[in-house]
């Protein structure tokens, strides 16, 4: 039997989205990422001073990103602050980014990235990389290209994209249940990847090829959006 999707997505379908950079005026570059009830938004501030000064790096700058889901993202409130969790996802979101950024010209320095979580319905780490992309590009970071980021999954047999909270759930419980945030550059370049439980090389294949075709379409989003921005100073 295949998977019915409670939304009625086809399996294959991203969740509808929402980009528009410029969000926060006092950030040097700012995005707010929305992908079905997913809001993610992100600032950038710098390149300035590293501080605490022992992380400065006299070779290049370096990239901080610091991920937070906010207390009244999802119907239990989250204790605030950093957890497990959330440290997790910082560091992830940025391997995810790094290889894009040319931070050779900035010794000593340090670009800081928040992500505020806004409102939480799975695929949060997703929508934090895709805003945190955005804003980068927005804030004029010299970048050798934007990274899209997506989650699919696997129930049993069965390939989805983009799980909702409902879903990630439903698939957690099921027995050989994956999900797999992939983040890739326009040209197919994979710079983080996670993989949480077991899939067949050639699933995964299969997988990866969803994403890439997701992640075209997210990209043409997250460009336009930085377009839009472009055309309105004007
Ligand atoms: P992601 O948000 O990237 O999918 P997870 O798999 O860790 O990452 O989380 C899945 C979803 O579970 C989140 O998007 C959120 O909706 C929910 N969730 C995560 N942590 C909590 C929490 N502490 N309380 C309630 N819901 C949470």
């Amino acid at each position: 039997m295949t998977y019915k999707r409670k939304d009625g997505r086809k399996l294959d379908e991203l969740r509808p989205i929402s980009a528009k950079v410029g969000v926060i005026p006092n950030a040097d570059g700012s995005a707010i990422f929305q992908s079905g009830k997913t809001i993610a938004i992100a600032a950038v501030y710098g390149p300035r001073k590293m501080h605490p000064q022992h992380q400065q790096d006299p070779t290049k700058g370096k990239l901080r990103c610091t991920y937070n889901m906010m207390s009244f993202s999802v119907t239990d409130r989250i204790r605030p602050g950093i957890n497990r969790r959330s440290t997790e996802i910082s560091k992830i979101t940025e391997w995810a980014l790094d290889p894009v950024l040319m931070l050779e010209n900035y010794p000593n320095k340090v670009v800081d990235v928040f992500i505020n979580i806004i409102q939480a319905d799975a695929g949060t780490r997703c929508a934090g990389i895709n805003a945190a992309a955005m804003a980068l590009a927005h804030a004029g970071i010299p970048m050798k290209n934007i990274v899209t980021s997506v989650s699919a999954g696997k129930m049993d047999k069965t390939l989805v994209l983009d799980l909702d909270k409902y879903e990630d759930s439903e698939f957690k419980e099921g027995e050989g249940s994956t999900d797999i945030p992939i983040t890739m550059t326009p040209d197919g370049k994979i710079t983080h990847f996670q993989l949480d439980g077991k899939i067949s090389a050639k699933q995964l294949n299969e997988i990866i090829d969803m994403a890439q075709k997701a992640c075209k379409e997210i990209y043409e989003i997250q460009k336009k959006a930085l377009k839009d921005s472009i055309e309105e100073k004007q």
